[in-house]
């Protein structure tokens, strides 16, 4: 197996996804994805490290209206955006993370900060917002996420007095739904590893609610020796499994390669909380593997630099 190629992974969030199957949203979303991972292979295959690849991928899929983070954040119990982000480099793992931050277009930029400029590996709120003020990340004005479909979707769940994912499957609110929490992880030329998470969380969440995306560990984690995951699903699921590091020590522990593991945290989380939503990982030899409890996952890779692949 060549392991002087890079390996790059995205997902777009987990759920049923049966509505869309067929039609021409399934194909903007796989479309979406595509494009992302060759602006991947263009910089990883010049050379670019793997925490720079995964925050630009990110970065994208947050300017994606279609994805749950960044401009398509989902809006909590009040109609306003809560996003969480959370990046992490396998070299040292050096992280970084955000939670309950509005007005912010990247998410995972201001990850990045925290990770780089700040002695902290978490800032939430309005301290992260005074953060990003001090780093002069302009602020996006509250029409940028407002958008008429996440409207229509806090309406819907607020009806139903339940929080959702935002491609939740149980019910036809699934019908208007668009797909979820976005990540991306990879495997430089060089072998390091990254990972990287965003989301704007659960439809109609509780003010104040951060879930699994920027808790390293949960929703995001990266080690040079193991592996690097991005996860998508209901948080709290993931929060309690910590699902991520769960991930990494099956490798580090047990062995395997990134198949088994992905599949032994399924069955974990299965098992454990009857957990839902899936992850994609890539393991130190640029394996990559993705594994998921709902139906579906949209997600995407380059394996050791070969073809793009998408699926849902
Ligand atoms: N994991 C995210 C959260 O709980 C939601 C998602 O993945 O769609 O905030």
């Amino acid at each position: 197996m060549p392991t002087d190629r890079f390996s790059l992974m995205v997902h777009g969030g987990a759920g049923a996804l049966d509505n869309v199957k067929d039609d021409r949203t399934a194909v903007r979303y796989l479309e979406s994805l595509r494009i992302v991972l060759e602006h991947g292979r263009a910089i990883l295959s010049r050379g670019a490290s793997a925490i720079e690849a995964v925050e630009t991928c990110a970065s994208l899929l947050e300017d994606d209206p279609l994805f749950n983070a960044g401009c398509g954040s989902v809006l909590n119990e009040l109609g306003r955006v809560e996003m969480d982000a959370g990046i992490m480099d396998g070299r040292d793992l050096a992280a970084g993370a955000v939670a309950g931050i509005s007005n912010i277009a990247n998410p995972v930029q201001l990850a990045r900060l925290v990770m780089d400029g700040s002695e902290h590996v978490m800032l939430i709120g309005e301290g992260a917002m005074r953060f990003a003020e001090h780093c002069k990340v302009p602020f996006a004005p509250d029409h940028y996420f407002l958008t008429p479909e996440r409207i229509a979707q806090l309406d819907q769940a607020r009806l139903k007095h339940r929080i959702m994912l935002d491609h939740d499957e149980a019910d036809e609110l699934a019908e208007s739904q668009k797909y979820g929490t976005i990540g991306a992880v990879a495997r430089d030329v060089t072998g390091n590893l990254a990972a990287a998470t965003s989301t704007g969380g659960v439809v109609n969440k509780r003010l104040g609610r951060v879930g699994d995306t920027p808790i390293i560990g949960a929703g995001v984690y990266a080690d040079n020796e193991t592996c690097a995951v991005s996860a998508t699903g209901f948080g709290e699921d993931f929060m309690r499994t910590v699902i991520a590091k769960t991930i990494a020590d099956v490798l580090d522990f047990k062995g395997g390669d990134a198949h088994s593991a992905a599949d032994e945290g399924m069955s974990y989380l299965k098992r454990k909380v009857a957990g839902r939503g899936g992850v994609i990982v890539i393991d130190r030899d640029g394996r990559c593997a993705a594994g998921f409890t709902t139906k579906r996952m949209i997600h995407g890779w380059i394996a050791h630099g070969g073809e793009t692949v998408c699926r849902f």
